[in-house]
């Protein structure tokens, strides 16, 4: 199959290299030449594990190309996937001119049958405008007096992949969702996904849009409920680590998505809840749940700067060191961070803050300003009155906390995942504060 990716980020780039191993023929597009110009070089614009290794493997077969150009795109293939940005509004609504400008462009160079598919994530009825933003800007062909009329077909296939094990879950998805609208289209979509021996589920295309929406707010509603589980849980001496093991052995809660601390961030979850509430509001429902989750969420990183005021005390001078300013481990992606929220409080405050980040330095280089940004966790806790930990990489376990304590003025750590072992540091003389742990 030869297939188009329009939109080169974090989707559009494990979608277009996974298609690429599979099998079929993918071009990948992107309106932002730097990119294109490292893509064309051989190297990944993000970080995301395997990714970079399977793309080299693709280029060598011939299977994967990267251009700048829509019109390539089209005439080189007859299913456009697009995966272009969704950016939320002031208002929460989702901004979809990216995804009408390239509708657009794909009828102006439309040639012969295209399918077109939605890979971003939105709103239920964007399917309609695309199709009618394309009916109304096709090239008008006449053969013999005669009008030709170009086919195609809009369908919703929405990317449930999880950043920083994006490859593994597109390879292995628990489903595959398609929202069609003609036979043709599914069956093509079908032929695409063969290959990934999957449940695929068939729908139309507004159902497919609202499975992608539902999933999404009712993760983030979990985060949520354990995250207000996690506050009664600190004041009545709980712990809710015990807590959310003791609600996930129960199959039909499960113990995934249960796990209390800072508050979800990230490109996907606040504004894909935003976008469902507002989905609701224009639909003259009011999604009060969600809205809850949302305090929820807002409140989560606030308390834990209360907390963090109450037991270092005046802010104003002191050293911070922070390990972890992605929105999760195993990727390099700081959009919407918790950690973004907790820096800029503290520097109000006028604290000094110190990082570090496995993956995500360059990013939070051209986003952070007046932090200092250091090369390891050590360097990062030197002289320090407290350690945040904001993100839960894996490595930050592996340290020496002997050496850690040594280094810094005041052993305090507060733990914002949950992930360090308290008892451990507590014997070995921090001070250790956790979210929803019941030690306060
Ligand atoms: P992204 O910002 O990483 O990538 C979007 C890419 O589109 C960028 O590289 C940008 O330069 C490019 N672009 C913008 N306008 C363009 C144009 N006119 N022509 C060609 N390229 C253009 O975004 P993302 O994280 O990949 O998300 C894309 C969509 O997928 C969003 O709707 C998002 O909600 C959804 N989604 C994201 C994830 C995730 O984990 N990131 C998961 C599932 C769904």
């Amino acid at each position: 199959m030869n297939i188009a990716i329009i939109g080169s980020g974090y989707v559009g780039l494990v979608t277009g290299v996974c298609l690429s191993h599979i099998g079929h023929h993918v071009i990948c597009v992107d309106n932002n030449p730097q990119k294109i110009k490292a893509l064309k070089k051989g190297r990944m614009p993000i970080y995301e594990p395997g990714l970079e290794e399977l793309m080299h493997e693709c280029v060598i077969k011939r299977r994967l190309k990267f251009t700048g150009s829509i019109k390539e795109a089209c005439q080189k293939s007859s299913v456009i996937f697009l995966a272009l940005p969704t950016p939320p509004k002031p208002n929460g609504d989702a901004d979809l001119t990216y995804i009408e400008n390239a509708s657009r462009e794909i009828a102006l160079n439309m040639d012969s049958y295209k399918l077109i598919v939605e890979k971003s994530t939105v709103p239920a009825e964007t399917g309609k405008k695309i199709r009618r933003t394309v009916q109304l800007n096709l090239p008008k062909r006449f053969k013999d007096g005669n009008k030709i009329l170009l086919d195609f077909d809009v369908a919703s296939n929405p990317e449930f992949l999880k950043e920083g094990s994006a490859v593994q879950d597109f390879m292995n998805p628990d489903r595959v969702v398609l929202g069609v609208e003609s036979k043709k289209a599914e069956k093509i979509l079908r032929e695409i996904y063969k290959p990934l021996k999957t449940k695929i589920l068939v729908t139309n295309i507004a159902s497919s849009e609202m499975i992608k929406h539902a999933s999404n707010s009712f993760l983030a509603t979990k985060i949520s409920f354990v995250n207000a589980v996690a506050q009664i849980c600190d004041r009545v001496g709980a712990d809710v680590l015990k807590v959310a093991e003791g609600m996930g052995l129960d199959k039909r809660i499960g113990r995934q998505f249960l796990d209390a601390g800072i508050g979800y961030g990230g490109s996907c979850f606040p504004k894909d809840v935003d976008s469902f509430v507002r989905l609701g509001e224009k639909n003259g429902y009011d999604f009060g749940l969600l809205k809850e989750v949302r305090r929820i969420n807002e409140t989560q990183h606030q308390s834990f700067i209360h907390l963090i005021e109450e037991k270092v005390w005046n802010l104003k001078e002191k050293t911070i060191g922070i390990w972890g300013l992605a929105f999760k481990p195993n990727t390099d992606d700081m959009r919407s961070a918790a950690s973004l929220k907790i820096i800029a409080q503290l520097q109000h405050e006028g604290a000094k803050v110190k990082a570090y980040d496995p993956k995500a330095m360059r990013n939070a280089a051209s986003i952070l300003k007046g932090v200092v940004l250091c090369k390891d966790p050590y360097s990062t806790i030197e002289d320090a009155d407290a350690l945040l930990l904001l993100t839960e990489w894996p490595e930050f376990k592996e340290v020496n906390f002997i050496q850690v304590r040594d280094s810094m003025r005041q052993a305090v750590i507060f733990d914002g995942r949950n992930m360090l072992d308290a008892d451990k540091l507590e014997d070995m003389g921090f001070e250790y504060f956790g979210i929803g742990r019941g030690r306060l």
